[in-house]
């Protein structure tokens, strides 16, 4: 079976690799090579920017057509929020409970709609894929691509406490577009900060990129990713994958390797070794 490598991936390699690894591959790592990996749950910031992903989605394509859609923004984002809890939710201290989470996914998407031009050839995509050899594919939801004026533009939501640079993820967007012989011009990220529901709603980020730049990072790391994973499938040492114990998702919360034989960085016991 091929070895999918998904473009949300690629813009957190280098904070942990031996995290992203546990995640990307954490099918073949336990099941072929043994390792105990554990599932973790989402987080209350992942939900939260699903919820507000979905509601966008539907909102741009109501206000494209000159419908109205602040009903159907708050019934979409009750229902992802909904979901993401009866599967396990990591709640925080920004998100602590189901209401805070619907309000602050649906204040999002108003304040994301409030600066996002009207495009023009809107298309909301669902997967694109693209054969990256030796039985490897690149994979990615585009969240929207739209004209705007004479650029051919990719747009893409992101929420957060802080902001995230996502460069590689938008360069292998705009690979696998241009794979699919569509012209890209302009990658664009539209941010919106997750504050505690006391606090207003800060107006988003915008942040443009230069396609052929973003590119070359994607590239880089899909390079990196690809020739790790050839490495630990002729060595089976999780030491393929620099550890990087000063991350800040470095917790049983957020990684799947936390604790486990494929990484002991944070929690030796008297006794224990770490492989
Ligand atoms: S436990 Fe920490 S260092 Fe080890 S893989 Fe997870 S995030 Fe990285």
């Amino acid at each position: 079976m091929s070895t999918i490598i998904r473009c949300s991936s690629l813009s957190h390699y280098s904070d942990c690799t031996r995290r992203a690894a546990a995640k990307m591959f954490f099918k073949e790592i336990s099941e072929e090579y043994g390792f105990d990996l554990t599932l973790v749950n989402t987080s209350a910031g992942a939900a939260v920017g699903t919820a507000m992903h979905k509601a966008l989605e539907a909102a741009i394509v109501l206000r494209s057509k000159g419908l109205p859609y602040s009903d159907e923004i708050k019934k979409v984002a009750e229902t992802s929020i909904l979901e993401t809890v009866r599967e396990g939710i990591v709640w925080d201290d920004t998100t602590f409970d189901k209401a805070t989470g619907v309000m602050q996914a649906v204040r999002q998407t108003h304040s994301i709609l409030d600066v996002m031009p009207d495009l023009q050839e809107i298309a909301i995509e669902g997967e694109f894929t693209a054969d990256l050899g030796d039985d490897f594919i690149l994979s990615g939801h585009i969240d929207i691509r739209g004209r705007e004026g004479e650029l051919n533009t990719i747009q893409d939501f992101k929420s957060g406490t802080t902001a995230r640079v996502n460069i590689p993820q938008y360069g292998g967007y705009s690979l696998l577009t241009r794979t699919a012989g569509y012209k890209v011009d302009l990658l664009r990220e539209i941010y919106a900060k997750r504050v505690g529901k006391t606090k207003a709603q800060p107006a988003p980020v915008i942040k443009d990129y230069e396609p052929a730049m973003a590119e070359n990072f994607a590239w880089a790391v899909i390079k990196k990713i690809k020739s790790d994973m050839q490495t630990f499938r002729k060595t089976g040492s999780p030491w393929v994958w620099l550890p990087n114990p000063n991350s800040m998702m470095c917790s049983p919360h957020y990684c799947p390797a936390y604790g486990t034989k494929f990484c002991k960085c944070r929690s030796l016991k008297k006794g224990e070794n770490n492989g």
